[in-house]
């Protein structure tokens, strides 16, 4: 038997270190959450995407009474992104998210799907998605998406 060990590095940053750039991203995501649909969880997330062509985009969670029909924030602005502008890789994706109080204190990861959607889109593009959680007491920073999911499932796998 032998232990296969996996790695993750996050940056941790308060939110006054960040460049101005990734601030406005922030204030963009945080912004976005505005548009979410969320009556069930009251749990308003936002996203924003920096395209390689530095147009941002922005995107918020769906919910549907049906839950399964609702969709992430995440693979909202995914979906809209790699629709809109399909020759655009992803290189910044900063996400958000407030009940109905004020922003969430710690970051806010992604479930797996949408960490799985973004694993097809940094494969799709061959470019790393560089991720942003924000939270008010800290912003975690992620080099790719891929260290989101190690030992993942992709298109790789169904070739023999
Ligand atoms: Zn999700």
């Amino acid at each position: 038997m032998k232990n296969l060990k996996i790695t993750t590095v996050i940056k941790t940053y308060p939110s006054d270190e960040l460049s101005k750039t990734d601030q406005e991203l922030v204030t963009a995501a945080k912004e976005a959450t505005k548009s979410s649909y969320a009556p069930y969880s009251r749990f308003s997330v936002g996203v924003a995407a920096l395209l390689k062509n530095g147009v941002v985009v922005t995107g918020s969670n769906q919910e549907n009474a049906a839950y399964p029909s609702g969709i992430c924030a995440e693979r909202t602005t995914l979906f809209y992104a790699n629709s809109q502008y399909p020759d655009q890789p992803v290189d910044t994706l900063v996400i958000a998210a407030r009940t109905e109080k004020d922003f969430i204190e710690s970051p806010i990861p992604p479930c797996g799907a949408c960490r799985q959607v973004m694993l097809e889109t940094e494969a799709r593009y061959k470019h790393p998605i560089r991720i942003l959680l924000y939270g008010k007491k800290e912003i975690y920073e992620i080099d790719r998406a891929s260290d989101l999911l190690p030992i993942s499932f992709d298109g790789a796998a169904m070739e023999v």
